[in-house]
């Protein structure tokens, strides 16, 4: 879990607001991946860059010492890998890459968090996230340029998704937002809240968690990682058995099938029910709870009624409940409650004995809120082809 995020709702709390698979990634994505001429190591989980190592006629061990320039000290310049000899870095700089997203804005708001724009090697561009102090330092990273499920009051969502993000590109954001922010080498959260639908670039996503948490680079335990979901059940199945498991976050916002299909669509193929089902079999750690964010829509999904079916769906599974209050943007035909309706709703949670906590936005004068991060249009696409994309 998120330290510092579920706090009492009596202070009415402080967390970040931020932001906002195919399991097959496209061919796009793959070529990106392996440049043509030479290996982009920037995609490699450790033990695959031992390998790649060893068949180029280098020692194993070079990976350990080339994973801790990359994720420790934020080098990727062969040249200043200095405990490699000078012939192993003539040839890596021949042989390898190391690619890193480019830095090309660096917004702050007001309230310290800073929202990242950055460009991939194809030139897309998506958004990272910094904030600080809740009480963590915590990263909000994309895990797609764009998102395919269509939420109805999220920004991102009105871009159509562009592409997946590799896993070089996922966990190249966290090395980029740790070097800006001085943290390479302190403890920091990450939450895979920003663009784009994490089980929807499962293997990416999956593998970035792996690169992460290479004990000789960033080693970023699992309890350290938060996945945000709409609930793919497939994607929730396959991540009950994962090894590096994250926390689980599940993005719930309504209480009917009716009022849910209407505001997150795919739960027209992955109802209430069925994500409830495979959240009641995840298998947690001792201790530990599954979120369920709400985002709270005036007169939409926030009434009293709301809360107390809400209450009745979540029992017997170890939950916990995230209330986001809409951040407004352009073109979202919904409201932002009261800070009345929102503790009205909070408190029949709480009575409940349901852990609650109401999430404070944060950085939504730079729009680095949730559901604010979008950075460019992608070709429109229809319903139909959004329902396609979804269920490739
Ligand atoms: N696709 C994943 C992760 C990205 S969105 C998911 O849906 O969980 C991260 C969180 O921000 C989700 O809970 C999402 O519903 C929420 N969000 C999206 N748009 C928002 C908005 N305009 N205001 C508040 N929260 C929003």
């Amino acid at each position: 879990m998120i330290p510092g995020v579920f706090l009492p709702i009596a202070k009415n709390e402080t967390r970040c607001d931020l932001l906002e698979s195919a399991a097959r990634i496209s061919k796009k994505t793959r070529d990106i991946a392996l440049s043509p001429d030479r290996h982009d190591l920037a995609e490699l989980e450790p033990a695959e860059l031992e390998a790649l190592l060893q068949a180029s006629g280098s020692q194993r061990f070079h990976a350990r010492q080339i994973y801790r320039w990359i994720y420790r000290y934020g080098i990727t310049d062969f040249d200043r890998m200095t405990d490699l000899s000078r012939t192993l870095r003539a040839r890596l700089q021949t042989e390898f890459l190391i690619s890193t997203p480019r830095v090309i804005s660096d917004e702050l708001s007001v309230d310290g968090t800073r929202k990242l724009a950055l460009e991939l090697s194809d030139g897309r561009r998506i958004e990272s996230v910094f904030i600080p102090d809740t009480p963590s330092m915590t990263f909000c990273i994309s895990t797609q340029v764009g998102c395919a499920m269509s939420c109805g009051f999220c920004l991102t969502g009105k871009m159509g998704l562009v592409r997946n993000l590799t896993a070089g590109e996922i966990a190249g954001q966290v090395r980029v937002l740790a070097a800006a922010t001085d943290l390479l080498q302190h403890p920091f959260n990450i939450v895979l809240m920003g663009m784009g639908e994490p089980l929807h670039n499962y293997d990416q996503t999956m593998k970035a968690l792996r690169i992460l948490h290479g004990e000789h680079g960033l080693a970023i335990s699992p309890r350290r990682v938060t996945l945000s979901t709409v609930g793919i059940v497939p994607g929730l199945e396959r991540l009950a058995s994962e090894p590096l498991m994250p926390n689980l976050a599940v993005s719930l916002h309504a209480t009917t099938d009716a009022q849910r299909t209407a505001l997150v669509p795919p739960n027209t193929r992955y109802p209430l029910a069925a994500i409830l089902e495979a959240c009641r079999r995840f298998p947690l750690k001792k201790r530990s709870r599954i979120t369920f964010e709400y985002v709270m829509l005036d007169e939409v999904n926030d009434s009293p009624e709301d809360a107390r079916r809400l209450v009745k769906l979540l029992s017997g599974i170890k939950a916990k409940v995230n209330l986001i209050p809409l951040n407004p943007a352009p073109g979202i035909p919904y409201n932002r409650p009261s800070d009345e309706r929102v503790d009205r709703f909070a408190q029949i949670l709480a009575d409940r004995y349901i852990t609650v906590s109401v999430r404070k936005s944060r950085g939504r004068d730079i729009r680095a809120a949730c559901g604010q991060l979008i950075v460019e249009r992608g070709p429109k696409k229809t319903a139909a082809q959004q329902m396609a994309l979804l269920l490739r």
